[in-house]
């Protein structure tokens, strides 16, 4: 009972995290707009935008609310240990069952929502180019792609388990060290399942940004251009994968729309980020999340009594397993973890923008942000305290002030 009761609360101040960011959100709508982005939007724009954002927080909303009654009323019964009992074949293949059934279930619930923020809110506002078709097709590969992934990254620690009892943490460990390495080392080829990649074409602009690279003392191997205008309108570039996979991705919808000089500031950001090897600094910080959670099985292994209070006896392993796959229970800790990984993040992209700046492409850099934040409805003021929890990227105006200061530096 007493475990009954600590997950419960653990889930609910889950819940109480997000509606605090809600209505710290809420106040900040009535502070003013900092000076350097108030160009972004003018008046009639700036009052959709609010609209816009009320619309997906309080959808967002609902979906926390569906799922925080949906894990009570898993972790406050013996519901998972009824549907281990009733599942075929051992433990192993039990377990992978359940991952399934767990994936099933958590697709099904999330379709009506991720539909009526696609083909209601973002088409309301003219950001959605998706089809049906596409929908249908992102929702089927996504699922496969995240279940076998899942049933990889559980199986390392079912394994080391059963080789090594209590001391599997540094096997386990090791192994999903190297799954996702390999996984990162293979993003380009995760990346072709759902978009499709071309070379930009030769021209001015292609000479530009291999000038600028080559530059920099890198050679380039390819610049890539994806069709992401069939999703939305949102832009982005960056730079993916390890080692000699390494590729520079620009959206199409940045080629299409921003003028030469902006893309190439956006590309010479990428390139800060190539400098400072930042996507394996990632990787490192996914990793720590990952520390985070077998910390959290092995505390649930030493203390069989958790199990047990949810009928699991003899097996307390597949059912930390299940605690940590349905993630919400640890969802405090990894949120504190998360702020330490953007705390990073918003340092690298710092450093990107500087590096941008001390080239000489600040200007252009800044015209593109504000360009960027204009199409994709940015929200130009967050919450402090939202921004330090989660925001991988500084805000827009904090980002304009760092790049004006380097400048002036400069000059
Ligand atoms: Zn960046």
């Amino acid at each position: 009972m007493k475990f009954k009761i600590i997950f419960a609360v653990l889930l609910v101040l889950d819940f109480c995290y997000k509606l605090l960011k809600v209505y710290l959100s809420n106040r900040q709508k009535d502070k003013p707009l900092p000076r350097n982005v108030r160009d972004v939007y003018d008046a009639e724009r700036y009052k959709l935008w609010l609209d816009y954002s009320a619309e997906r927080k309080k959808l967002a909303l609902w979906g926390s609310a569906i799922r925080l009654v949906l894990m009570l009323a898993l972790f406050t019964t013996n519901v998972l240990s009824v549907c281990y009992h009733w599942l075929p074949g051992n433990e192993y293949t039990k377990f992978i069952l359940l991952i399934a059934l767990y994936l099933l279930v958590n697709t099904l619930i999330g379709i009506p929502f991720q539909y009526i923020s696609q083909f209601k809110i973002e088409e309301k506002y003219g950001f959605n180019r998706m089809t049906h078709k596409t929908f249908v097709k992102d929702m089927v590969i996504g699922f496969v792609l995240e279940y076998v992934l899942d049933v990889a990254l559980y199986s390392v620690i079912f394994g080391s388990y059963s080789f090594l009892g209590v001391y599997f943490f540094p096997a386990a460990f090791g192994g999903i060290a190297v799954i996702l390495l390999v996984s990162n080392m293979f993003s380009g080829f995760f990346r072709r399942l759902f978009n499709k990649l071309s070379p930009l074409p030769e021209g001015a602009l292609r000479n530009k940004l291999q000038r600028l690279f080559e530059k920099s003392g890198y050679r380039l191997k390819e610049i890539y251009v994806m069709d992401a205008s069939k999703r939305s309108t949102n832009v982005n570039a960056y730079c993916g994968g390890l080692g000699k996979f390494k590729e520079i991705v620009l959206y199409d919808t940045l080629v299409d729309h921003y003028t030469e000089g902006q893309i190439v500031a956006v590309f010479a950001h990428e390139l800060g980020h190539f400098k400072h090897r930042d996507t394996a600094k990632l990787l490192l910080g996914s990793l720590l999340n990952f520390l985070i959670i077998l910390g959290a099985i092995t505390v649930m292994v030493m203390l069989p009594q958790i199990g047990s209070a949810f009928g699991f006896e003899s097996n307390g392993l597949l059912f930390a397993m299940l605690v940590v796959l349905f993630s919400d229970i640890l969802g405090l800790f990894s949120t504190l973890l998360m702020a330490g990984v953007s705390w990073f993040s918003r340092k690298m992209e710092r450093r990107a923008d500087a590096f941008a700046a001390s080239n000489g492409y600040g200007k252009e850099l800044i015209s593109a942000l504000k360009k960027m934040s204009g199409d994709d409805f940015a929200d130009l003021n967050p919450h402090p305290f939202v921004v330090a929890m989660e925001y991988s990227h500084p805000p827009i105006h904090e980002r304009i002030s760092l790049i004006e200061k380097k400048q002036r530096k400069k000059h």
